[in-house]
């Protein structure tokens, strides 16, 4: 009988340890660096020193790059013990840095790892899983971003060289990033499964122009993270193609799924956190001569709100397990029934925690509004 609920306890144990080690050492710094991108930024000598030697701890429990096999520097857990790590770590903007674990470099080492070339995997990806550089995915346009034949960006080829000519749209950190994956039409002549292609292109190349940077909602304006780039002329050299001409949108699925469940995990964390925050405002606040508690609507509140959550949480589980199976096809299905359900629940929950808390959840001095932003 192979259907069980419980972890094994050495891997138990470790998370016991990440659960307390992200409480303690993790979260503070969500308070004093409160700015969304910091945890990225490599280049800020403070970031730096706090974080190395926490980094550090986590390579010596072993919970380094845990969604990477050993060969590339992690721990080969698979897809359900990453998901319950995640659950932990989705708690806190810092951890997923502190973990190795951070998108998009996640699903970034992924491809290199699956498709780079030696030389690319020395230079891109080596840096990249060591936790020195981050770097950026490159893929939506200004005018299409769900449906990829809408994209126009073109490289052409000229002798031993790539020549990008086009526009990207929310390129996430591409101003922290060393280096960009950037998905361009290669080929308009065939569909676009067929036709597009991946570069590597060093953030440094000349013609690639970041025009604004976009935040979310409630950051202040252009001083986002959200890179609207432009590519003029860009060149790189023939090496720089990633996976074979024509690869692109083989590669990018590879890609997004991962990405989309490793969303889903972190995501698990922030509604828990929201559920608990639930509860405790609930015995703590008084109105109407008792605690919020006492009231049935808000029990009703808190009661579907723990169904939601757990019932996400076995879905998350189930995808998570049949990836780890190599179940390709029900993974797929399943992994885009997360997706789904990942902002819906996230919705959900945090609208009712955000009603609880009354003026007090409005305002920026609690995380909920972050969370209602993230939801999307
Ligand atoms: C925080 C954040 C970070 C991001 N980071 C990156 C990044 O690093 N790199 C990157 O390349 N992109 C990034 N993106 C962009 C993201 O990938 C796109 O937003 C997404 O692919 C959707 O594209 P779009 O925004 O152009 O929406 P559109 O394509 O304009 O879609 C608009 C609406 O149409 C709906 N729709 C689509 N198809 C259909 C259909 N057949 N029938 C009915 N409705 C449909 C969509 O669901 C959506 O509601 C990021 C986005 C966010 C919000």
């Amino acid at each position: 009988m192979a259907w069980d609920f419980e972890t094994e306890p050495d891997y138990k144990a470790k998370l016991d340890w990440a659960d307390d080690f992200v409480r303690r050492e993790v979260e503070p710094l969500d308070l004093a660096f409160r700015e969304s991108a910091a945890p990225y930024d490599r280049r800020n000598p403070i970031y730096k020193r706090i974080t190395d030697p926490l980094k550090a701890e986590v390579r010596r429990q072993g919970l380094w790059a845990c969604h990477l096999g050993p060969d590339l520097g992690g721990a080969g857990y698979g897809q359900v013990k990453l998901a319950l790590l995640n659950e932990i770590l989705g708690r806190s903007n810092w951890a997923p840095n502190v973990f190795g674990c951070q998108a998009p470099d996640s699903g970034n080492a992924e491809i290199l790892a699956h498709y780079g070339t030696e030389e690319q995997k020395r230079r891109y990806l080596r840096p990249l899983l060591d936790g020195e550089i981050v770097s950026c995915f490159s893929m939506t346009e200004p005018q299409g971003g769900a449906d990829p034949r809408e994209f126009r960006c073109r490289a052409v080829r000229d002798g031993d060289q790539w020549v990008i000519n086009g526009e990207k749209y929310f390129s996430s950190h591409a101003d922290l990033a060393e280096f960009l994956i950037a998905m361009v039409i290669t080929n308009p002549d065939v569909p676009v499964h067929q036709g597009a292609s991946m570069f590597l292109v060093p953030r440094e190349a000349e013609g690639l122009t970041i025009v604004r940077s976009p935040g979310l909602g409630g950051e202040p304006l252009g001083h986002g993270h959200h890179a609207y780039i432009r590519y003029e002329d860009v060149r790189v050299p023939r090496e720089n193609l990633l996976g074979g001409e024509g690869q692109g949108f083989l590669i990018a699925q590879t890609r997004l799924g991962g990405g989309r469940i490793h969303h889903a995990m972190r995501t698990v964390a922030v509604v828990r956190r929201a559920l608990q925050m639930m509860c405790e405002r609930a015995l703590s606040r008084r109105t109407q001569g008792g605690p919020l508690a006492e009231k049935q609507l808000v029990q009703q509140a808190i009661a579907d709100s723990f169904i939601q959550l757990e019932q996400f949480r076995l879905l998350v589980l189930y995808a998570a397990w049949h990836i780890d199976k190599g179940h390709k096809s029900e993974a797929r299905t399943y992994i885009a029934a997360v997706k789904v359900q990942t902002a819906e629940v996230m919705h959900d929950i945090v609208r009712r925690a955000l009603h609880l808390h009354g003026a007090l959840g409005c305002s920026n001095e609690m995380p909920l509004i972050n969370m209602w932003m993230a939801c999307r």
